[in-house]
C-alpha cells in the first residue's frame, strides 16, 4: 500500500521524469526541425559576372542577339569557373572571366569599348581582394589590351592604388603588359553611336540605353572574395571623364568580412552613393542579408535619379544580383552545380 509519503515521493519522481522527458523532447524538436529544414551546404566557391545593364527591350533584340550575348556570357562564368574549381584564387577567376569580355567587342571594356566625345577608346579597370583589401585601379588607358590584368599589376605593385593616362600606360608597358595600338579597341558599331550622339544631341543615356561595362566578383574555396570592373565609360565623355568602375568604393570593392562588389550604371550616381562600399559596409555593421543591403543600395541610386546594377558574392557563397533597369547581362555559378545567364529582368 501506498503510504502518503510514497505518493508524494513517487509523484515527485515521476514529474521528475516527465520534466526530463519533456527537456529531452523539447531539445529534440528543434534538432529534427532543423534536420528537416538544414539548408544545403554552402556552395565551396561563387562566381557572378556581368556585362552591364540598362533598356534592353526583348521585342527589339533578336534571338540570335540574345543568343549570342548569353554565349559570350556563358564563356567568360565557364572560364572564372574552371580557376575557382580547379582551387585558383578569387582574383584569378575574376581576371579570367574579365579579359574575355574585354576581348568581346560586344561588351563596353578592352575591343569594343565606347568612343569619348575627342573619338578615343579611354579604357578604366580596378580590382580589389578581399584577403587583404589590397587594390589597384587605372583610368584613361588607350593601349593596353587588358586594362584588367593591368588594375592586377598595380595592386600588385603596392606602391600607389590608382594610375591614370600617360603614366599608367609607361607602368604597363614597364610590366610587360600586351599593348595594342589604339585603332584596335575601336569599332565601327560605338563609332556610329558617338556620330549618333553629336548629330542628335543625345546624352550618353539616350544613344547607348545600355551600359555594356563588365565585372566579376568571386568566393574562392579557401574563402576569400574578389571584385574586378572595366569599363570604357561613357559614348561622348569629355574633359578626361572619370566614371565609378575604376573608384574603389564606388564600383568595385571587396572585403572578406563583408563581400565583394562589382557595378554596371550612371557612374556618377554610383560614385555619389559610394555603392560598392556601401553595400559591404550594410552586411558587415548592419548585418543585413547581402540581398536586402544590395536592393537598398541601388534605392539610393535610384533616389537620386541614377540607374544601373550591381553583383555581389559573399564569403558564405551567395551570389546575389539587383538593378533597377529593364535588365543587365548577368551569370551566376558555384560549386553546388548552378551555372546560368540571363539578359531581361
Ligand atoms: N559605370 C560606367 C561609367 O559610368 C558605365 C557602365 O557601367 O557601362 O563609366
Amino acid at each position: 500500500m501506498l503510504r502518503k509519503a510514497d505518493f508524494c515521493a513517487s509523484n515527485a519522481l515521476m514529474n521528475r521524469m516527465l520534466s526530463r522527458f519533456a527537456l529531452i523532447f523539447s531539445t529534440m524538436l528543434p534538432v529534427a526541425a532543423i534536420a528537416q529544414d538544414a539548408p544545403a551546404e554552402a556552395p565551396k566557391w561563387s562566381i557572378a559576372i556581368h556585362g552591364g545593364a540598362g533598356t534592353m527591350d526583348r521585342s527589339k533584340m533578336t534571338d540570335q542577339q540574345q543568343a549570342d550575348y548569353k554565349a559570350a556570357l556563358q564563356a567568360a562564368l565557364d572560364a572564372g569557373s574552371s580557376v575557382l574549381r580547379g582551387g585558383g584564387t578569387a582574383m584569378a577567376a575574376v581576371e579570367a572571366a574579365i579579359v574575355i569580355m574585354e576581348d568581346d567587342p560586344k561588351f563596353n571594356a578592352g575591343r569594343g569599348a565606347v568612343f569619348t566625345w575627342d573619338g578615343k577608346n579611354e579604357l578604366d579597370a580596378a580590382v580589389m581582394d578581399g584577403r587583404t583589401r589590397a587594390a589597384g585601379a587605372v583610368t584613361g588607358v588607350t593601349t593596353v589590351r587588358h586594362p584588367i590584368l593591368l588594375a592586377d599589376a598595380v595592386m600588385k605593385d603596392g606602391r600607389h592604388v590608382f594610375l591614370s593616362g600617360a603614366g599608367a600606360e609607361e607602368f604597363a608597358q614597364e610590366h610587360g603588359l600586351q599593348m595594342e595600338p589604339p585603332e584596335w579597341f575601336a569599332t565601327p558599331a560605338r563609332k556610329e553611336s558617338l556620330d549618333r550622339l553629336k548629330a542628335e544631341q543625345l546624352t550618353a543615356y539616350d544613344v547607348d540605353h545600355k551600359y555594356g561595362t563588365v565585372g566579376a566578383v568571386a568566393l574562392d574555396q579557401q574563402g576569400h572574395v574578389a571584385a574586378g570592373t572595366s569599363t570604357g565609360g561613357l559614348t561622348g565623355k569629355r574633359w578626361g571623364r572619370i566614371g565609378d568602375s575604376p573608384i574603389i568604393g564606388a564600383g568595385t570593392y571587396a572585403d572578406d568580412r563583408a563581400c565583394a562588389v562589382s557595378a554596371t550604371g550612371a557612374g556618377e550616381y554610383f560614385i555619389k552613393v559610394g555603392v560598392a562600399h556601401e553595400i559591404c559596409a550594410r552586411i558587415r555593421l548592419l548585418g543585413d542579408a547581402p540581398q536586402v543591403a544590395a536592393d537598398a543600395v541601388m534605392q539610393e541610386v535610384a533616389d537620386l535619379g541614377g540607374d544601373g546594377g550591381v553583383i555581389v558574392v559573399t564569403p558564405s557563397g551567395e551570389a546575389v544580383f539587383s538593378f533597377n533597369t529593364q535588365g543587365m547581362y548577368r551569370g551566376r555559378a558555384d560549386s553546388s552545380g548552378t551555372s546560368e545567364v540571363a539578359i531581361f529582368n
